[in-house]
């Protein structure tokens, strides 16, 4: 794939499309590639990858049931927050994604996607993390905490997935 949409293609090694099933019952969301990402050409790879292999083997799903992207497919310069146009620029790439593997959930990894899949700003994750939503009626949207909040809080995430773990089981 080659886009040019926004001003991230000058400074990315690569565009970091979404990896695993091609036919997943969930896609996860981050928010953009960093470093290890930019240079692997595959989301989720760094220290909070490894905290979401951990949330994805404890919801029990199998290789052939997820699939994992980010609002933003390159890498922003210094790991800086997305800014809007980006956000923007990206927003087709993400929804033909969704159009195209047709999850049943998407689990949304902390506030930039959560408010990105809701077309909001969210200020605060604590009111909506781990709450199923039905707000389309393709797929169920399970907003959570970013795994880069629990790396620096050492919290507990299990409570947090007890809802999703409930309705994969369903
Ligand atoms: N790696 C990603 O691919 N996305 C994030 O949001 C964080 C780390």
């Amino acid at each position: 794939m080659e886009c040019k949409g926004c001003k991230l293609h000058e400074t990315r090694t690569q565009i970091v499309m979404p990896r695993g099933s091609q036919n997943p019952k969930v896609v996860f969301i981050g928010e953009a590639p960093g470093k290890n990402e930019d240079i692997q050409g595959k989301p989720f790879v760094g220290r909070a990858g490894k905290l979401l292999d951990e949330w994805i083997k404890y919801l029990g799903l199998t290789e052939d049931e997820y699939a994992i992207t980010n609002v933003v497919w390159c890498r922003p310069p210094e790991n800086r927050f997305p800014e809007e146009d980006e956000v923007l620029a990206c927003q087709k790439n993400v929804l033909e994604y969704l159009m195209h593997v047709k999850p049943a959930f998407v689990a949304t990894l902390g506030k930039l996607a959560t408010g990105f899949m809701l077309s909001t700003k969210i200020r605060s994750m604590t009111s909506h993390a781990g709450e199923i939503l039905v707000i389309d009626k393709f797929f169920k949207l399970c907003p959570l905490f970013h795994p880069a909040y629990f790396l620096r809080n050492h919290g507990d995430w299990k409570p947090m997935l007890e809802n999703l773990k409930k309705e994969l089981k369903k």
